[in-house]
């Protein structure tokens, strides 16, 4: 990385940020922790970091293209994002194309059941609470956004997920499910944030029909089911491919 960090602003389960000497810009760096189920289980997988760097750089170039405003900026070395600085709402915004996960373990919804119109579902960001999931009715109790804030992240959300999904399925790839974390620049201008990634998304095989092998994200940690950095290495071939190389940002 030829950019220079500066202070240690925050430490997330799978990111630093840093401080950056432009102004309105911070620094991410994608670490090679592994954490699941509210970091009760925890690992460090080699090259995750640098995976998911890559994969989150093409998806948010890709998102860029299509006219979905990101807070991403460019690479700066293998594991390094530049960003806009950001305002992140405590909200983790989640859409869910297929019924699996949590869907299934609070609902009776069978597994693989078809969302169409897809899910959105809204979580406080909060680990001491497990990230609650947020009805409407506890979203204006709380305060936490407007009326139109919540209609404005449910679009976003919505454009992101028409972007992405076909997307990977021209790359054999079905988006199951994702999160996302929104932010206001300083602008007030409403950002995708965060990452796109194996971490933060399902994605299974679509040229596989086992029920396990065909996973190719965390959930291959949070079972147990090894392989997990063949299968994100397997997500950023095929996102790789499809998307030019990402712009260098140091
Ligand atoms: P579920 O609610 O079924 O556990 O997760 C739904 C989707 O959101 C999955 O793609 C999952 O990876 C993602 N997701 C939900 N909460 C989190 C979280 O706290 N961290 C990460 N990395 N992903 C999450």
């Amino acid at each position: 990385m030829t950019i220079s960090h500066g202070d240690l602003l925050y430490e997330g389960k799978a990111k630093r940020i840093f401080a950056c000497e432009r102004d309105g810009q911070v620094l991410v760096e994608f670490k090679n922790d592994a954490t699941a189920f509210n970091a009760q289980k925890k690992a460090q997988l080699d090259e995750k970091g640098r995976l998911n760097c890559r994969i989150s750089s093409c998806l948010f170039e890709l998102l860029e293209r299509e006219g979905i405003p990101t807070h991403y900026l460019g690479m700066a070395g293998d594991t390094w994002m530049v960003v806009q600085h950001v305002e992140v709402i405590p909200i983790e915004v989640v859409l869910r194309n297929i019924a699996t996960g949590s869907l299934c373990r609070e609902t009776p919804l069978p597994q693989g059941t078809t969302l169409d119109p897809a899910l959105l579902d809204l979580y406080y960001k909060d680990d001491a609470l497990g990230d609650p999931l947020l009805t409407d009715s506890r979203l204006a109790l709380l305060d936490l956004i407007s009326g139109e804030m919540r209609q404005g992240i449910e679009a976003l959300a919505r454009r992101v997920n028409a972007v992405l999904s076909p997307f990977f399925r021209a790359q054999a790839l079905q988006l199951v499910d994702f999160k996302l974390e929104l932010g206001l620049n300083a602008a007030g201008e409403l950002l995708v944030a965060d990452e796109i990634s194996p971490d933060t998304c399902r994605l299974w095989d679509l040229a596989c029909t086992d029920s396990e092998a065909r996973i190719l994200d965390k959930d291959r940690f949070r079972k147990d089911l090894g392989g997990v950095i063949e299968a994100y290495g397997e997500v950023c071939k095929r996102v790789q491919g499809a998307c030019p190389t990402p712009r260098n940002c140091s």
